[in-house]
């Protein structure tokens, strides 16, 4: 070993059930900036790393079983700092191994570049470059004075922002414009724009594209292949793209000239990440804007509750944590109204038992299709039915593996489990006794398509021709670009009555849809979930934004509610389009439970071949940490901070034949929950070796769970 040796901490991918949290010591005969890119061994593999930082000499063992760096990855710039700072954020606060959060932020292509190839690849891109200046793009519109507002307000304050716009207010509009004017500002500022689900929104895409033109926005999201998503990080790292549009996964986007983060849909789910590393999309770029001094704007006609909180003023009046910026009226909207769609309930109760659709909304639907209009009918259970039963014996379609009922799908006559996708055919006769006559529980959207088909059937269009019907949910999707493939027929108007889950409830622009329908809603009034009623109005309110996009049609625009609870007051604020009043009302609730945002949580889970297996595992977990932590000066005054409640069964407790525990962990204090979690770590990974815990077949955490 020469004097000339250097030696690196470098982030590799390491199992997360490895224990390792840290960087790994490798050797290097020349010396390399942290955030270069290498390759390294890792047992009998060559992996990707990232130089974290250069170490002193180790100690003799430690420097003779030092494996050497096998190279860099050319000319490639370091990762800098504040993404190094954001990846090491990221492991500390969601509890997982620095080299997982950094390396899954990376396109894994990378490791298979060389040097030469990766010059190739630069020099390349760089030959086709020249921006279009985003200016020359812009076709002027005339901002209204509430996007003219908000602009200022970004323009001139710091933010966070959260911009709470009714659907068709130009949220989009402000970002684009908030866009331009960083990029014009500075010739090498890039933009963020994270959205839900990608496919779900190509026009937002085209948007971008149609303004800033195509070299400059790149996406980034999991319907890539491999090479387009190494081109476009390898766009974005350089710079040459400056605008990444991307889903959850963006936020960990190399973007070294980052000036501006906006979160549509900031209280959509699917940002958070739901296995692996499971952080949330919002929170980090919150994060993220603070370490660039970037600004970051929470785009949301229904914001989450967290994030409404956050921007409620202060009782002096002064701004919150997020400066508020409200866009009430929709775009063309005229007179007093907001131009949103009058929302209408129908009394369930009142119907003859059984009935899918009421009279009145049928009747409302042969009206709109009769003038050439679109209806939206919108059933969150995709199949037939959700149970096939034989009344006879009481069999009912459960999965063998799983807690749950097989779903029945009629087109291919198939038992579905929609959780370990377990199918088998229907049986021609009850499985236990026999009988022949088997028969469904509730209804799934491709019933509703069916029935929705036959009562719509003597009805004819404006032109004679007979009335279309058609579906959009999961299973409708399953084939590469159906989804767009539908979508698109939707919007030429070949389809005059859209069933689907609610997938069809977000983003698009269907200019002539003028009735949306929620046919079975009521199961999230009651929900064991706390969220459920949050996630429920929003669905709803922007479902209703999908009706009467066209200004010209927006006024005679309905909603419908099919309820057997029409009083309700998450359905009044519906009526009254007043998500103000039903989020104070949910606060209120939130703060009396003890809930976030008013408290912390974190899950920990375990998963097992027996629930007591999984249950003992999380109950030894928390004595083990208690006792521990309790000895230690430091942490025993933020254990006192916690609560922890006793292990419970999940919701869907079984799944593909493992058993599935949880056990909460709250606190008030978000750091003294932090410093408990840190703590529990180490604890856990001895626990999970040894003999009695062999059954577990694998433990996470949660912080910030999504639903308890
Ligand atoms: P949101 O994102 O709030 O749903 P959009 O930005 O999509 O709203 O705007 C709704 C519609 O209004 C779009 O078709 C958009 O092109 C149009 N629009 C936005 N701002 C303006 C404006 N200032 N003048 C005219 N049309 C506008
Ligand atoms: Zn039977
Ligand atoms: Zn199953």
């Amino acid at each position: 070993m020469t004097s000339e040796s250097h030696w690196l901490a470098v982030a590799v991918a390491t199992p997360a059930h490895s224990g390792i949290g840290t960087p790994l010591t490798y050797r290097s005969a020349q010396a390399l900036a942290p955030g270069t890119l290498v390759r390294v061994p890792l047992g009998t593999r060559e992996v990707l790393g990232v130089v974290w930082s250069e170490l002193p000499e180790p100690e003799p063992n430690l420097a003779k079983s030092a494996r050497e760096i096998a190279g860099t990855l050319g000319d490639l710039p370091p990762l800098d700092e504040q993404w190094r700072a954001l990846m090491s954020f990221a492991a500390r606060y969601y509890q997982r191994a620095l080299g997982e959060i950094a390396l899954a932020a990376l396109p894994p292509q990378l490791r298979n570049l060389n040097a030469t190839q990766m010059a190739r690849r630069l020099k390349r891109k760089s030959a086709s470059k020249g921006h279009q200046n985003p200016e020359e793009a812009i076709a002027r519109k005339e901002l209204s004075n509430e996007q003219a507002n908000a602009l200022l307000q970004i323009e001139e304050k710091s933010g966070p922002f959260l911009l709470f716009g009714t659907t068709g207010s130009g949220k989009t509009e402000v970002y684009m414009r908030a866009a331009e004017r960083v990029m014009t500002r500075d010739a090498h500022s890039q933009v963020l724009v994270l959205v839900p689900e990608i496919n779900l929104t190509p026009q937002l895409e085209a948007r971008f594209i149609e303004r800033f033109g195509a070299d400059a926005v790149v996406s980034m999201h999991s319907g890539l292949t491999p090479a387009q998503r190494l081109a476009g990080w390898l766009a974005a790292h350089t710079g040459q793209a400056r605008i990444v549009l991307g889903t959850r996964m963006g936020v960990l986007a190399s973007m070294p000239h980052l000036a501006l983060i906006v979160v549509d849909e900031e209280h959509d789910p699917s940002y958070k990440q739901q296995e692996g590393a499971r952080y949330s999309a919002r929170d980090l770029a919150i994060y993220r804007g603070r370490l660039l001094n970037a600004k970051v704007i929470l785009g949301s006609a229904t914001p989450s509750l967290e994030s409404w909180e956050g921007s409620r003023p202060t009782e002096e009046g002064g701004p919150g944590r997020y400066l508020r910026l409200a866009m009430p009226l929709r775009i063309g909207a005229s007179g007093s109204g907001s131009g949103m769609p009058r929302v209408r309930r129908v009394d369930m109760g009142r119907q003859p038992r059984g009935t899918l659709i009421a009279p009145p909304l049928l009747n409302a639907i042969e009206e709109r299709v009769g003038r050439g209009e679109q209806a939206l009918l919108l059933l969150n259970r995709r199949g037939y039915a959700p149970v096939l039963h034989c009344a006879d014996c009481g069999w009912k379609s459960e999965c063998p593996y799983c807690s749950a009922y097989r779903v029945f799908h009629k087109i291919d006559r198939t038992l579905r489990c929609h959780h370990c996708g377990f199918t088998e055919r229907v049986p021609r006769a009850c499985p236990s006794c026999g009988n022949v006559d088997i028969g469904t529980i509730g209804r799934g959207t491709e019933q509703l398509e069916e029935h929705l088909a036959q009562l719509l059937e003597p009805l004819a269009r404006p032109d004679g021709t007979p009335v279309r019907v058609a579906r959009i949910d999961a299973d409708s999707t399953r084939g590469k670009g159906s989804l767009e493939t539908q979508l698109a027929q939707v919007h030429a108007g070949e389809v005059d009555v859209l069933v689907g889950t609610q997938m069809i409830a977000k983003g698009h622009d269907f200019r002539r849809v003028t009735l949306v329908a929620a046919i079975n809603p009521d199961a999230a009034l009651f929900s064991s979930d706390f969220r459920a009623p949050e996630r429920l109005f929003s669905l709803l309110l922007q479902a209703a934004g999908r009706a009467g996009r066209d200004a010209s049609v927006a006024a005679a625009s309905e909603m419908w509610v099919q309820t057997h609870h029409p009083s309700h007051p998450l359905y009044e604020a519906l009526k009254a389009h007043d998500y103000p009043s039903f989020a104070e009302s949910q606060l209120l609730e939130r703060a009396q439970a003890g809930l976030p945002p008013f408290a912390h949580l974190a899950l920990l889970r375990a998963d097992a071949r027996s629930q007591e297996a999984a249950q003992a595992f999380l109950k030894e977990a928390a004595q083990t940490a208690q006792s521990a932590l309790a000895e230690d000066g430091h942490l025993s005054s933020s254990l006192v901070e916690t609560t922890w409640y006793p292990p419970v069964p999940m919701a869907v407790q079984r799944v593909a034949n493992i058993e599935r525990a949880q056990m909460l962990i709250e606190s008030q204090s978000r750091s003294a929950l932090q410093r408990v979690l840190a703590a529990c770590q180490p604890l856990l990974h001895q626990l999970r070796s040894a003999p009695e815990h062999r059954g577990i077949v694998r433990w996470a955490v949660d912080v910030d769970p999504l639903a308890v």
